[in-house]
């Protein structure tokens, strides 16, 4: 279920008070504009109706996408992870008598996160049928091999089947890494019996976890 609160902004430039959507809940499969919405980063923009400036406005978002078999929890603060995945273990129960294993079970993916790149990231790969596991030990990889000074790696599809993993320092793009769909599979072969586990933070301490373990 899409569900919406509203907050009211003053714009930083001309101090005009609007009315923000918050979307505390999308239903992607039922509602595929938001998805697109999601992951261009409208529903994370403010945009003044008087002079249009742009900010960034951050808030929790509860990502579902049924027929992706897809939930993620996406939540501003940091802070807030722990709860957050209580939260949603305690809704699923007592709204459909359902755990965190039974929908694993089902073959859902099950991820929480406080970074909005990973946000968008997680709902791209599992749209290009990518686990997400091995893309962050693809980086992890790539990372401990070179000297970059990078802030984030985030996986980019440019088009549909092109796929790159791209470092950035700020705005910056500092270096950017192809690969195709063959080298994917080499990992996921490479990788697969390691990979049981199916963890709800997947990010680069996963990684390095499973390179240290
Ligand atoms: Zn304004």
């Amino acid at each position: 279920m899409t569900k919406i609160s509203t907050q009211v902004l003053i714009c930083p430039n001309c101090q005009t008070k609007t009315t923000f959507k918050k979307y505390d809940s999308i239903n992607a499969t039922l509602e595929p504009k938001l998805k697109e919405q999601l992951l261009t980063g409208e529903l994370f923009t403010f945009t003044c109706p008087d002079c249009q400036t742009k900010a960034t406005v951050l808030y929790d978002l509860l990502y579902t996408d049924v027929k992706q078999k897809l939930l993620i929890q996406y939540v501003a603060d940091e802070k807030n992870l722990a709860q957050a995945r209580q939260n949603i273990s305690q809704a699923l129960l007592a709204a459909h008598q359902l755990s965190d294993q039974d929908l694993l079970a089902d073959g859902y993916e099950i991820r929480y996160t406080a970074d909005p790149g990973a946000l968008r990231e997680k709902i791209m790969l599992r749209d290009e049928k990518i686990d997400d596991r091995i893309v962050e030990l693809m980086k992890y990889i790539l990372l401990t091999q070179q000297e970059i000074d990078y802030d984030q790696v985030l996986f980019e599809r440019k088009a549909p089947g092109q796929l790159e993993l791209v470092a950035t320092k700020g705005d910056q793009i500092i270096a950017n890494a192809p690969f195709s769909y063959d080298f994917y599979n080499e990992l996921n072969k490479m990788f697969a019996s390691h990979l049981k586990e199916r963890p709800s933070n997947v990010d680069q301490t996963y990684a390095r976890k499973f390179y240290t373990n």
